[in-house]
């Protein structure tokens, strides 16, 4: 059997630095530091981290007053920072920069009399928080039937913005749909460069093997999407998460087996998976370089005071 191992694939700039908040701060200030909900989307990760001594809540009434908390790489609704200042916390932010481009276009557009469309999945943590910057003027679109039927108080003010790791060709029909409806709209493509990345890594797979491994949580959202890339070219997929749900039957009868990973999955996986099928050889596939990178907040770049607040992500770097 021989592997083809795709590239870009693994942790994108967003979760490298969502982590490092996490363990500098475990470093810097010692426990407890409480995360609220997974840092980032994959049980290894947050088991990891918790072993480190991070406390994971799903609220801000489960950390003490006082207490140090980080916010997750998806991103809060404004409701969740304000909870935050009122109950006097150290809020550190590990929100993606990608993710906070869209809160500020979201705050942008919902200020100036648009309706914002957001394009993504109404139950995940990032459109969760993203719908929280203009509540009132937000409406999540699911799907391309949804896209058809969205009613707007005035159809000259309409703006598109999406959630960061859709699928790139579904969410081209859903916004495809929005224009026909609504001529004047404002389209922003606000699917991150990981997303896009690890989605082209995934169909070039598609081309060459019998099937393919998709290592990732089956809460994330970017490595849902990789597998259902791969199956829309007509290729079979697995969603695994590690080498424990790699089943015989999944690579049974085939002579080459494509790897990828989502932007929240630890390389050591990988490495495992590998291991376990012991192929006879490894084929290396990467279809584009990256080179992105983001910088800490400044209280972990030891310029800070030492006492973290409120304060919006800083970027370095981009795509
Ligand atoms: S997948 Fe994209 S938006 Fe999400 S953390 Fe990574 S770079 Fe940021």
């Amino acid at each position: 059997m021989e592997v083809i191992l795709g590239s870009p694939r693994g942790f994108c700039a967003g979760v490298v630095r969502a982590i490092d908040i996490v363990e500098l701060s475990l470093e810097k200030y010692g426990s407890p530091v409480y995360v609220r909900h997974e840092i980032v989307h994959n049980p290894f990760v947050v088991d990891d981290l918790r072993a480190k001594g991070a406390i994971f809540v799903d609220e801000l009434d489960e950390v003490p007053d006082g207490g140090m908390v980080i916010f997750s790489a998806h991103g809060v609704s404004p409701d969740v920072r304000r909870e935050g200042e009122r109950r006097g916390l150290n809020v550190l932010d590990a929100t993606c920069p990608l993710v906070t481009k869209v809160h500020v276009e979201a705050v942008k557009f919902g200020g100036n009399d648009h309706t914002v469309l957001l394009v993504g999945h109404r139950d995940h943590p990032e459109t969760i928080g993203t719908s929280g910057e203009a509540p009132d003027r937000t409406i999540v679109v699911e799907t391309v039937e949804e896209a058809e039927a969205v009613e707007v108080p005035d159809p000259s003010k309409v703006v598109v913005l999406t959630q960061t790791t859709l699928s790139v060709d579904d969410t081209r029909e859903v916004v495809d749909t929005l224009r026909a409806r609504f001529p004047k709209v404002i389209l922003r493509n606000d699917i991150c460069y990981a997303t896009t990345n690890r989605q082209m890594a995934a169909k070039a797979l598609a081309q060459e093997s019998d099937v393919v491994l998709v290592i990732g949580a089956r809460n994330s959202s970017n490595c849902n999407r990789l597998r259902e890339v791969v199956e829309a070219a007509g290729v079979r997929a697995y969603l695994v998460n590690g080498p424990e749900e790699v089943t015989e039957e999944q690579v049974k009868g085939a002579s080459t087996v494509g790897i990828v990973s989502g932007a929240s999955t630890p390389e050591t996986l990988v490495e495992a998976v590998i291991k376990m099928l012991k192929p006879s050889n490894i084929v290396f596939r990467k279809v584009i370089d990256e080179d992105v990178t983001f910088v800490l907040p400044k209280e972990l770049r030891g310029e800070g005071s030492g006492t973290p607040g409120s304060h919006a992500a800083d970027i370095a770097g981009g795509q």
